[in-house]
C-alpha cells in the first residue's frame, strides 16, 4: 500500500509539473513553412534541423550555425516567415 501511495504522489507531481510548464510557456507560433528561411533548404521532417523560439515564433533552420545570421537581422527573417505564412493561407 505504501508503495502505491508513493507512486500516486510521483504521478501527481509529474502531472502538476507538466501543467505548470504549460502555464508558464508562452504560446509559440509554429514554423509555418517547409524550408529554411535563410537558405531555402528543406527542413521539414529533418531530424538534424535546428529549431529555436524567437519572440514567440518558432524558427527552423538547417543548422545551428545559421542562427547567428538570423540574429543579425531577425526582423527581416520574421517578415519573410510572416509573408510566407500569409501566402500559404491564401
Ligand atoms: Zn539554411
Amino acid at each position: 500500500m505504501k508503495n502505491l501511495s508513493i507512486l500516486v504522489v510521483i504521478t501527481w507531481l509529474a502531472t502538476v509539473g507538466t501543467q505548470a510548464d504549460n502555464a508558464t510557456n508562452k504560446v509559440v507560433k509554429p514554423y509555418p513553412i517547409d524550408h529554411c528561411i535563410l537558405c531555402g533548404m528543406l527542413v521539414k521532417g529533418r531530424a538534424n534541423a535546428y529549431t529555436f523560439v524567437y519572440q514567440g515564433q518558432e524558427i527552423r533552420l538547417c543548422s545551428k550555425s545559421e542562427r547567428q545570421e538570423f540574429e543579425r537581422t531577425p526582423a527581416k527573417y520574421l517578415k519573410k516567415i510572416a509573408d510566407a505564412e500569409a501566402k500559404l493561407k491564401k
